[in-house]
Order: C-alpha cells, then sequence, then structure tokens
C-alpha cells in the first residue's frame, strides 16, 4: 500500500466546529461512505453530490431490468434521498455534478443540473466515489440511436423501450467480459438473437483461455453466436431500420440493437484538473486509508487503484465488493478511527444461461504478466456434490500455487452447481494468506446433496500438496507437441477410441500391474485419464517401481479445453 505522510493531520474542523463532509457520486462507494460516517459520528454534517437522478441504485441489477427479471424499476432503488435524509441525516443532491475542486481554498463548485446554476460549496474532508465510465471507442457509428452502454436506470430503460418499440429480434453484444455476458443473457431472456463480438480469442478476459472454452461452447450450445478475436471497426445505419456491426475482419453482424461492454474506464478527470495524481493504471493514487496525497481528500471505488493482494502491483478493479468496503474504510479513516483497506484480490462471478463462472486472485496469464514464474497450477473435475447423490455436475477447476510454499495464487472455476461457493472459500483462504495445506485441511460443509467429504476444494489443495512433495509431479500441457515423453493413457480401451492425445499409448489402469514389463524403463512416461484421478493412481504405483512419471493434470477433460483454445495443437 501507498503511504503518503507518516501521520494523519488533526481533523479538520470549521469555525462552528462542525465538521463538513462532501461526497461525490452517490452509488456503491460514496452511499456507504456515507452511511457509515454517519454511524460513526453524529456530529459532522454530511452532503453527497449525484449527477444522476438515483442515489444508492443497484447498478449490479440494471442486466436483469433489461431481461425483464427484475421488472419494477423501483427494485433497483435501494435507498433513495428521503431515507438519506430521515434515517442517517445526510443530505444528498441528485442532478447536481461537481465540476471542479479549488484543494487551496477546500471548495468545490458544483452544478444543479436541472437550473444549469453553479455554486461553491466548502469542505473539511471531501470523499471521491465518482466510479467508472463504459468505454466509448471514437469510432463511426458508436453514437447512432440504437446502440447503448449499460451503466445508469435510464441506461437500461432507454433499451427496454427501444426493444419493445422497435420489436427487436437481433443484438450484437460488443465485448464479453462480465456485463457483456450478462447482457447476453438478459436478451436472450427477452428472446433476442444475439451474438457477441470481441476483440480477443476467449471470452472472459480475466480467465486464462482453456478456462474460457467451456464457457464458449456452452452458449454456442445455447444459440448464442460468437464472434471472436475480432475487434469492432464501426457500426452503420441501414436504410430500411437497423444496424450493422462491422468486425475490423470486415464480418457484417446485423443487428437491432448494439450493446457496447467493452469495459470502463475510471472517472478521473475532476481528481485530474485537482492536480491529484493518478497512477500507472490510470486511477486515482491512495493510501490504505483510501486518502490521495491531500490530506483533505478521500478517494474510494471504480475511480482508484489498489494493491493486488496476489501479485503485489497496483490495480483498478471495477467491482462493487471493493468499492463498498473502500467506502467504509474512508468513512473510518475520516472519523478518526485505525482503519486499513487490504487491498483487492478480483474475486468476481458471472452466470450466463445456467452457467457459473467464478475466479479469485491471479490467472495464469496474469502471473507471467507481474513476472511471477515460480509457481505451479492442477486442473480438476469433481463433481459439485458426491457422485452418488443423484445429480452431481463438474465444476472445471484450475487452482494456482506458489513453488515451493505453496501460497495459493489464484483459482478459476466454471460449472452449473457450487462453482461460486468453492471460489469463495478460496479467496477467504487467499486473504489469510493460506496454502494449499489450508486447502486439503479445511473442514467444509458435506451431506450429500451439498458436497463431498472430500469436497472439490480439498481434492484441489490435495492435488497441489502431492505436485508440493513430489507425490504427483504434473508435466506442462504446454510442452506436450515438444516432449519425447511416452503419453500414456490409463483409460478403459471404449474411452480410448471415443478421442485421446494424439500419439498416446493405451494401457488402462485395471491391466497396469499385469502389463508393467511392456513399459519402457528408459523414457519419460506422462500419464492421461479422463480427469487425472486414474492417472494419478497409475503415478504412484509407477513411481515406486521406478519409473520416471508425470502426470497430465486434468487429463483428457483439460486437454479438450487448451485444444479448444490453441493452447496445445
Ligand atoms: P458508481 O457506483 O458507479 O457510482 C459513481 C457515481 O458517481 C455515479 O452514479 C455517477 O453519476 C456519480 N458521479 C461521477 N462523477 C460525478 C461528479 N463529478 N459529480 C457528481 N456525481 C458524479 N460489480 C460487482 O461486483 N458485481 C456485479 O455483478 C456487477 N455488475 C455490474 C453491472 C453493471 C451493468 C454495471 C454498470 C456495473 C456492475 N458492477 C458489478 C460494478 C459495480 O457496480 C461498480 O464496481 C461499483 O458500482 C463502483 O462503485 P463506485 O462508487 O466507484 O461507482
Amino acid at each position: 500500500m501507498r503511504q503518503h505522510s507518516d501521520s494523519y493531520p488533526t481533523p479538520p474542523q470549521d469555525d462552528s466546529g462542525r465538521r463538513r463532509v462532501l461526497i461525490v457520486g452517490g452509488v456503491a462507494g460514496g452511499a456507504s461512505c456515507a452511511a457509515r460516517l454517519r454511524r460513526l459520528d453524529e456530529s459532522v454534517e454530511i452532503v453527497v453530490f449525484e449527477r444522476g437522478p438515483y442515489v444508492s441504485f443497484a447498478n449490479c441489477g440494471l442486466p436483469y431490468y433489461v431481461g425483464n427479471v427484475i421488472s419494477d424499476e423501483r427494485a433497483l432503488l435501494v435507498a433513495s434521498r428521503e431515507m438519506f435524509r430521515t434515517r442517517f441525516n445526510v443530505d444528498v443532491q441528485t442532478e447536481t455534478e461537481v465540476t471542479a475542486i479549488e484543494r487551496s481554498a477546500r471548495v468545490i463548485t458544483v452544478r444543479d443540473l436541472r437550473t444549469g446554476t453553479s455554486r461553491t460549496e466548502r469542505y473539511d474532508a471531501l470523499v471521491l466515489s465518482p466510479g467508472a465510465a463504459p468505454i466509448r471507442p471514437p469510432l463511426p457509428g458508436v453514437d447512432l440511436p440504437g446502440v447503448f452502454a449499460v451503466r445508469t436506470i435510464p441506461d437500461s430503460r432507454r433499451i427496454r423501450s427501444w426493444i419493445a418499440e422497435r420489436h427487436a429480434e437481433r443484438a450484437v453484444v460488443v465485448g464479453g467480459g462480465f456485463i457483456g455476458l450478462e447482457m447476453v443473457e438478459n436478451l436472450r431472456k427477452r428472446e433476442l438473437a444475439v451474438t457477441v463480438l470481441e476483440k480477443l480469442p476467449q471470452l472472459m478476459p480475466p480467465l486464462d483461455p482453456e478456462m474460457a472454452v467451456p464457457l464458449q461452447k456452452h452458449l454456442v450450445a445455447t444459440g448464442v453466436q460468437l464472434h471472436l478475436g475480432d475487434g469492432l471497426a464501426r457500426i452503420e445505419a441501414q436504410d430500411e431500420g437497423g444496424l450493422v456491426v462491422v468486425a475490423e475482419s470486415g464480418a457484417r453482424l446485423p443487428a437491432d440493437l448494439v450493446i457496447l461492454a467493452i469495459g470502463v474506464r475510471p472517472e478521473t478527470a475532476l481528481a485530474k484538473a485537482a492536480g491529484l495524481p493518478l497512477g500507472s493504471r490510470g486511477g486515482i493514487v491512495v493510501d490504505a486509508q483510501m486518502r490521495t496525497p491531500d490530506p483533505y481528500i478521500w478517494a474510494v471505488g471504480d475511480a482508484v487503484e489498489a494493491p493486488d493482494v496476489v501479485t503485489g502491483q497496483e490495480t483498478v478493479l471495477p467491482l462493487a465488493g471493493p468499492a463498498n468496503r473502500q467506502g467504509r474504510v474512508a468513512a473510518e479513516a475520516i472519523a478518526g478511527r485505525v482503519t486499513s483497506f487490504r487491498g483487492v484480490q478480483a474475486t468476481a462471478v458471472v452466470g450466463v444461461l445456467g452457467l457459473t463462472v467464478a475466479s479469485t486472485g491471479a490467472s495464469e496469464k496474469g502471473l507471467r504478466r507481474a513476472g511471477i514464474a515460480r509457481f505451479e497450477k492442477v486442473y480438476l473435475h469433481p463433481g459439485h456434490h458426491a457422485g452418488y447423490y443423484p445429480g452431481a455436475r463438474p465444476i472445471h477447476l484450475k487452482l494456482l500455487f506458489s513453488v515451493p510454499d505453496g501460497r495459493i495464487l489464484g483459482a478459476q472455476a466454471v460449472g452449473t452447481e457450487g462453482v461460486e461457493k468453492r471460489i469463495d472459500v478460496i479467496a477467504t483462504a487467499i486473504q489469510f494468506r493460506g496454502t494449499v495445506h489450508d486447502l486439503a485441511e479445511a473442514e467444509l460443509c458435506y451431506a450429500p446433496q451439498y458436497g463431498a467429504a472430500k469436497d472439490p476444494v480439498n481434492l484441489a489443495g490435495m492435488l497441489a500438496v502431492n505436485v508440493l512433495t513430489g507425490d504427483m509431479p504434473v508435466a506442462d500441457w504446454q510442452e506436450l507437441s515438444r516432449t519425447d515423453a511416452l503419453v500414456l493413457d490409463v483409460r478403459e480401451p471404449e474411452e480410448f477410441a471415443a478421442g485421446h492425445i494424439p500419439n498416446a499409448v493405451n494401457l488402462p489402469l485395471s491391466q497396469l500391474r499385469s502389463r508393467i514389463g511392456e513399459l519402457p524403463r528408459e523414457r519419460d512416461l506422462w500419464l492421461c485419464c479422463v480427469v487425472g484421478q486414474r492417472a494419478y493412481y497409475a503415478t504412484r504405483f509407477l513411481t515406486q517401481r521406478g519409473y520416471r512419471v508425470r502426470n497430465l493434470s486434468g487429463g483428457y477433460t483439460t486437454y479438450t479445453a487448451l485444444k479448444g483454445c490453441g493452447v496445445v495443437p
């Protein structure tokens, strides 16, 4: 965490003795800061300025309002101006934009957007929670009618009206991240045909590419068209009505409406104009108490940089959990309490048409980007509960951990049931700087309909411990095309016949003890089965017989995902 100075300034006060705390932005970070501060200090005056018409609305719920899952717009209003006034004695001024900060005089300029008039307001403490704005690339056609971003209630209201009035049948979603995918789900719920245009060759950029493969397959199976590895070039209006999204490749994707969901950018114009420093990731620089280098100004939420607890590097993370926690920390700091924001670890989940995708900590590509090389990974595909209880559904799980200490670095999971529960457990372990030994030992809920005596989290930890102890050395899938090792597939012949790794040799686990003499002693053996379990048993048996053995972690199931995204040929 950055440190701006060794000590705090004396809490400022005005002549009347009543401190004035002004908050810019009245949604996740701003609203939680206001409410927490009031709970800590009855004496301060708190005023929240919000540019939009609503305070504390559920922006995370907006896609579901488009999809009519939430049909009553009022459900999105978590709190109202009136509630802030009566319950917390907080003055919320909506449709009021803060346009300038004069730090030396400790005043801000605010403009009433209804009347267009401006005035100044004095502060003793100022909190910035302006959020992040959807990126609108400067490309032809992005401002055409029928092209939408999703940030506010009026945005989603406009999309709903457009669908209804135009009888929209086809949508193109540009961007395959969280918000794009939530829009895919909700537009499908409105029975629109949906195409996703994504510049990267995979959906969900925070995931490693092979972990996005089950998601991509699932979307295609549910009728969503994917156009991956191709960027947006322009959007054209058709004479007969409707739009055409033109990709960089020249592909033309017809649409009745277009959703732009290519990411967000921290709203830092106000801070920058006031001379507050921005970090290398473009967010406002704050310390662990969410204070900017100006001792009277704090900043929280999507607009700030925070340290990543895994890589230690500063990052911007536009998620509601960190924004709420940071708002709370800023309130505590302003109230003079000892407090500290721990950092972020990118714990996130998205549900798309019955599939859940969740992740926490660093991805493999994120670790490489951060220059962290000493790590290992395991893949596993356990059922979400005991296999003997009807309805067990696989969870595809990847766990990354450092070597040799086993510290958990990150995890990603995809499946239909129990996915976010496992990622939440691992996320908590990461927060406590836990190791894979902790996951192996974790005592978790078990009854047949919920889990297994060895929960997927335990299994992930146990596999990783096996890697660390050398009981189950793992092979690097990316070396598959270059290795001299004999790839030995220990599944049954009919499973092998249904599909296998090129050049693999089949020797089923059930025959391994009797046919061990057929195996060459001089070659490395890389073992594969469906998910890695039988290969592990074979690894233990052969290792103890003096063979040099490695396990292809996650087995043929992982192989098909890696092949599906081109990581292995
Ligand atoms: P915001 O909540 O965006 O609030 C900032 C407010 O400041 C805005 O209302 C803006 O009008 C106002 N403002 C900006 N500048 C000024 C100014 N100069 N004067 C006055 N007011 C100003 N996160 C999750 O963790 N899970 C999810 O499922 C999820 N889903 C999402 C779905 C959508 C469609 C969107 C848009 C976001 C979603 N998020 C989700 C992200 C989450 O909403 C944000 O991370 C969070 O709201 C950030 O809080 P914030 O206070 O920084 O900014």
